[in-house]
């Protein structure tokens, strides 16, 4: 294998096999994507009698601490082990504050489904609609057997990345590989309740206060609306809690972008973007952030008014 050639699955799966301790890196503000393939890949793997750790650089969302395994998933990298694996990763600086961690070592592989950096030396990346579809193949490449665990986990990539089977990001391969992991005994019901339906009064008292506050611009082509820190901390909430909020955005008749803003920390602001026939990674691209087409995010300081002032000006650029 020459240096940032393509990995195939057969040629991940090798380097994986030919490890006896592997460190898996999901990428900072985790989603279930990264988190269900990261953990999906560690069953898989210890199956194997392999030494695995998983580190993320943020906290697990309630949501995700729905999943027990996330309880394994450490926000400190420690030890030494032999491959590197940035998991659902375009680029590295998504793994956030262990970036110098992943970038210090040698043997390193990038599986991943965004089409961005070959940041590693290896890199397994395919234009798939989650993660956990290139992690199942690697699986079924190691030969590891399937439980209801493991589908569960890889499950959770599936149906979030997807949004429950319903953006434009699903094929055929996404229902096929629902309908195996169905009958290896994926706990289908639990995934959607948790991150489709599940909410709290503290939660919902935030999103109707968001929806109140939406501002649209471009004759309705465009709807925003945000959240600050004094929200967060008035309702004790953190802003792990406010993902949803952009789909309410976006579903607006006649919106090309729907923005959601939220202030992680004083005048630091985390921006999810989602679009409909439009390219909301080229705006934010602009931010120097990234992600989907249609589903994108990036991070901007500054004032309130000066950061909505920016998104609103770079977007009308192009809409
Ligand atoms: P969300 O709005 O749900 O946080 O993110 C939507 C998509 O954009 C996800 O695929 C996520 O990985 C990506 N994304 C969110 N924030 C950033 C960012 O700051 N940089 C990059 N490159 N991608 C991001
Ligand atoms: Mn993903």
């Amino acid at each position: 294998m020459s240096l940032k050639q393509k990995t195939t699955i057969e040629q991940a799966a090798k380097l994986l096999q030919s490890a006896s301790s592997v460190a898996l890196f999901a990428h900072t503000n985790p989603d279930g994507d990264t988190i269900g393939s990261c953990i999906g890949l560690k069953l898989a793997l210890e199956q194997l009698g392999k030494k695995v750790c998983i580190c993320c650089d943020s906290e697990m969302t309630s949501r995700l601490k729905a999943f027990e395994q996330t309880e394994f998933v450490s926000q400190q990298f420690v030890g030494k082990y032999e491959l590197y694996v940035a998991v659902d990763c375009s680029e590295l600086s998504r793994i956030g504050e262990l970036s110098s961690v992943f970038s210090n070592s040698r043997e390193t592989l990038t599986i991943d489904h965004h089409g961005g950096d070959y940041f590693s030396k290896y890199n397994s990346i395919y234009n798939y609609a989650s993660c956990c579809q290139i992690v199942f193949e690697i699986i079924k490449a190691l030969g590891v057997e399937f439980n209801a665990e493991l589908a569960t986990y890889l499950y959770l990539g599936l149906c979030t990345d997807t949004g429950n089977f319903a953006h434009n990001n699903v094929d055929s391969n996404c229902f096929y590989m629902a309908g195996e992991l169905c009958k290896f005994g994926a706990d289908i019901e639990k995934v959607y309740r948790v991150f489709f339906r599940d909410t709290t009064f503290a939660e919902t008292k935030l999103l109707a206060k968001a929806l109140s506050r939406i501002r649209s611009y471009y004759d309705g082509k465009m709807f925003l609306t945000y959240i600050t820190v004094a929200d967060l901390s008035e309702l004790g909430l953190d802003h792990t809690t406010t993902s949803g909020i952009v789909s309410y955005v976006i579903d607006i008749a006649g919106a090309k972008i729907g923005v959601c803003i939220c202030e992680v920390t004083p005048n630091h602001f985390k921006v999810s973007m989602r679009g409909k026939d439009f390219s909301v990674r080229d705006v934010c691209k602009e931010f120097g952030g990234g992600g989907h087409v249609l589903a994108s995010g990036c991070r901007i300081d500054g004032f309130l008014e000066d950061v909505i002032e920016k998104i609103v000006r770079v977007a009308g650029y192009t809409i």
